[in-house]
């Protein structure tokens, strides 16, 4: 029987909008699902890993592959590099995949040029500048003066959801991982996401 193609499940959301937190769960409910994983020249931070949260690369390997023609597209996104790889896409959108992505307003923008066909993509909005604030404090990851420029961009990159699929607002985390779930599951739903159906001629 014809496979399926992939499915691309993009997430943005202004940097502490719970990405990472929403992605992780609904990986953890759904096994099948992958995430791809971006390369970035960013520092590794304390607990990350490299190949598993990011391929964490130097800038002059990061050059290399733009010159080399490896990525659907790149962003400079806080001051360093971050981009998707072609391959990672190719793959998935080839054996069936589901395939979620983290990436800035930037990023989402290039993804669904690249494939209108394929993408599917969810803005995660914080519930309010003060409660992004403080969850960005509270992570720990980041200097006062890194969340004070993530909070300036901030204003932009919200500027930008009412162009999304959807918009889901954190606010409650389990509720924003359901409806980020649902929205996965219903998208698989579409026509187009299971033709062909053996057994009733329907192409
Ligand atoms: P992003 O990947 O978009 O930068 P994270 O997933 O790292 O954001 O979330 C930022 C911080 O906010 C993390 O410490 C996370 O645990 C916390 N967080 C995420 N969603 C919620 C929520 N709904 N309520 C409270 N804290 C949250
Ligand atoms: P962080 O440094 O917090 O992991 O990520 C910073 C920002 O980079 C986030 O908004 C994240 O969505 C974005 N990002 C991560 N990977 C990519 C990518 O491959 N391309 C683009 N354009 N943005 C990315």
């Amino acid at each position: 029987m014809k496979k399926r193609r992939g499915i691309l499940i993009v997430l943005s959301s202004p940097s502490g909008g719970g990405k990472t937190t929403i992605y992780r769960a609904i990986l953890e409910r759904h096994p099948s699902y992958k995430y791809s994983v971006s390369a970035t020249t960013r520092p590794m931070r304390n607990g990350e890993v490299d190949g598993i949260d990011y391929h964490f690369l130097t800038d002059e390997e990061f050059l290399r592959k733009i010159d080399a023609g490896e990525f659907v597209e790149w962003a400079f996104v806080h001051g360093y590099r971050y981009g998707t790889l072609k391959s990672t896409v190719n793959d998935a959108l080839s054996s069936g995949e589901v395939l979620l992505f983290d990436l800035d307003v930037q990023g989402a923008d290039a993804m669904q040029k690249a494939f209108p066909d394929d993408v599917v993509n969810i803005f995660i909005l914080p519930p309010s500048r003060e409660e992004l604030r403080r969850r960005l404090t509270a992570r720990k990851t980041d200097q006062p003066d890194v969340i004070n420029l993530r909070l300036r961009n901030a204003e932009n990159e919200v500027k930008k959801a009412v162009n999304y699929d959807y918009i889901v607002i954190n606010d409650d985390l389990e509720t924003a991982i359901s409806q980020v779930d649902a929205i996965i599951t219903a998208e698989l739903c579409r026509p187009a996401m299971q033709l062909p159906i053996e057994g009733w001629n329907l192409k």
